[in-house]
């Protein structure tokens, strides 16, 4: 278990309102590689920001599991819980004005999160870190800009450094990209790359982007509260990845496939399979014959 930062069984949660209950999450089992680099794609509804604010420690589920770094999330006292989400995990929304306090420059944004870490800094070591920081991110040029100066882009950039303010393991994202045109969200993918590959941090993004999605290490399909498959990179892309420092991630084509799709097989040994699946093995009804011939499972009508 060392080696994984987040690991969830079972999952469960259900919003009640006055009228209706949803169960935004069915039972999801999930675990993610320390240093891994992972996005999460699904239809809208299909309860997977409600899986990052479940990991961001914003919410608590109704039934299964969670653990982050080794902790059990749901059995943190209300103390520990603050701690965990100024300094294990850091949050980046789509909207990066929801990071940012309109009336700070970007240098004193990045050095807010600091005044609430456990690691007492002084105001110029605050300030050397954030000036660290917004260099990572390439906007060590706008350090005294306000929000209303800067770019979409550049605000969605500043809001990456202050995510990061306080040296979080696990970094968050939810649709990171969803507001900005294609160019910044190139830059963007290029910097989630860099992080992860630099500072070893753990990220896991919630998008809509393909082109996002074929650039990291695993994607996992949420369908209904539950994960559906699983796109893994192929290995001979992890190498190229490996050598692209300076072009960026520009150079993979869009139509390239850089992934192999699997279907998840859960621990009850059930595997799910698409309605195009069936239709092109010309499968109807619910009723199928299961054979193994040379290793292989064969499902016949
Ligand atoms: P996604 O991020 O994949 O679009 P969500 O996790 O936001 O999905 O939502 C999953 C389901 O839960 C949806 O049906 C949504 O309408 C419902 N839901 C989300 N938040 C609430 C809430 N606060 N109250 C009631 N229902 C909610």
């Amino acid at each position: 278990m060392t080696d994984q930062m987040i690991v969830c069984d079972g999952l469960v949660k259900i919003y009640k309102t006055k009228t209706v209950e949803v169960m935004a999450l069915q039972g999801l089992d999930m675990s993610v590689k320390k240093g891994e680099l992972m996005a999460i794609i699904g239809n809208s509804g299909s309860g997977k920001s409600t899986f990052l604010n479940m990991v961001g420690g914003l919410m608590k589920p109704s039934a299964g599991s969670l653990y982050v770094d080794g902790k059990d999330l749901f059995a943190m006292s209300e103390r520990e819980l603050v701690k965990y989400k100024r300094e294990t995990v850091g949050f980046v929304w789509q909207k990066s004005s929801k990071n940012l306090f309109p009336y700070l420059t970007a240098i004193q944004n990045v050095m807010v999160p600091m005044e609430f870490s456990s690691e007492k800094l002084s105001e110029s070591q605050k300030r050397a870190r954030a000036s660290e920081l917004l260099n990572m991110v390439g906007m060590s040029h706008r350090k005294d800009s306000l929000l209303h100066q800067m770019s979409g882009g550049e605000q969605q950039r500043v809001a990456i450094a202050i995510a990061l303010a306080n040296k979080p393991k696990l970094l968050l994202a939810d649709e990171p990209t969803g507001a900005v045109d294609q160019k910044t969200s190139l830059m963007i993918q290029d910097m989630f790359r860099t992080l992860n590959r630099e500072l070893g941090l753990t990220i896991v993004i919630v998008t809509h982007d393909i082109s996002l999605a074929k650039k990291v290490d695993r994607v996992v399909m949420i369908r209904d509260g539950k994960i559906s498959s699983e796109r893994v990179m192929k290995q001979d892309y992890v190498e190229r990845l490996k050598h692209l420092d300076d072009r960026g991630l520009e150079s993979i084509g869009a139509e390239e496939s850089t992934q192999e799709e699997f279907a998840i097989l859960d621990r009850a040994g059930r595997v799910q399979l698409t309605k195009d699946l069936l239709e092109q093995a010309g499968i109807e009804g619910n009723r199928v014959k299961l054979e193994v011939e040379d290793g292989k499972i064969i499902i016949t009508q």
